[in-house]
């Protein structure tokens, strides 16, 4: 369907080698995107190749640690040197540290920050001159749902995440004028290596998220292709500034 057609367009998607950003670039992918994926495990990142070889879609992989801001550039830099143009910028690397927050060292605090908010930051402000110069573009954040609520061992997840929010609302608002949609997306709990971690951390983690979904279990990373699809598409041309849930109604029930 034409709305949702990316063919001939170009995504970045930041820790698109695994998890839920692998789900996004599969739908990316599908949908007619090339796709680049940035992250550090070049060892994910070839299995996520070998994947994403199925759509018939160029991919590529680059290495790039998102909490430096040269390493953001020069991401934009190779995409741009190696397929022509940016369209699609999806901001997923992310990460966390659990504790109580009188246990946080400084240095913790500043490594789940900086990923998961900085680097989100120093993409988006990468990738703004080719998308202003190519007409527009699409800019996709994610949130979580610690964007909403707090959890006792993820101050600095949860303040991450929050800014993820306003951040997002600042970007659209000021690049509506060069056509650039930023939105973001607030994923539910989906089976990953980050939440197979919390689940071996948080006791009784695992029951209780599956007994307030609504939809009666957890998310996989494929439930958030859909979304991915809509907010890099032509189809949400008017949607700017948002922060939408993807979580079988976790956000909508007690
Ligand atoms: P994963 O741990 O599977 O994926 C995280 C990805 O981020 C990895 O592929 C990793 O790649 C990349 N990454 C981490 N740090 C950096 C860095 N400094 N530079 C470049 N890449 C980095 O977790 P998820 O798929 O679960 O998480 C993806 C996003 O979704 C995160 O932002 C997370 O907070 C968010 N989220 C997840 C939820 C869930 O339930 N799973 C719920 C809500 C939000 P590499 O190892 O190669 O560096």
């Amino acid at each position: 369907m034409k709305l949702f057609d990316l063919t001939g367009r170009v995504a970045i998607v930041t820790g698109g080698n695994g998890g839920i950003g692998l789900g996004m670039a599969d739908g990316l992918a599908a949908a007619g995107a090339d796709l680049v994926l940035a992250g550090r495990n070049a060892e994910k990142a070839s299995s996520a190749l070998e994947r994403l070889a199925a759509h018939g879609r160029r991919c590529a992989f680059v290495s790039a640690d998102i909490t430096q801001a040269a390493a953001c550039r020069e991401l934009v830099a190779q995409t741009l040197s190696q397929f022509g143009r940016l369209d699609i910028l999806v901001n997923n690397a992310g990460t966390s540290v659990r504790k109580m927050p009188q246990d946080y060292t400084e240095a913790e605090w500043h490594h789940v920050l900086d990923t998961n908010l900085t680097g989100a930051f120093l993409c988006s402000q990468a990738a703004y001159p080719a998308m202003k110069q190519a007409g527009g573009g699409k800019m996709i954040n994610i949130g979580s749902m610690m964007s909403l609520f707090g959890a006792p061992y993820a101050t600095p997840y949860a303040a991450s995440k929050g800014g993820i929010v306003q951040m997002t609302r600042a970007l659209a608002t000021a690049w509506a004028k060069d056509d650039i949609q930023v939105n973001a997306v607030l994923p539910g709990w989906i089976d990953t290596e980050l939440t197979r971690n919390a689940r071996r951390q948080v006791e009784g983690l695992h029951e209780r998220v599956e007994a307030r979904t609504p939809a009666g279990r957890w998310g996989i990373p494929s439930d958030m292709a859909g979304v991915a699809v809509f907010l890099a598409s032509t189809a949400s041309n008017f949607v700017t500034g948002t922060a939408i849930p993807v979580d079988g109604g976790y956000s909508i029930t007690t």
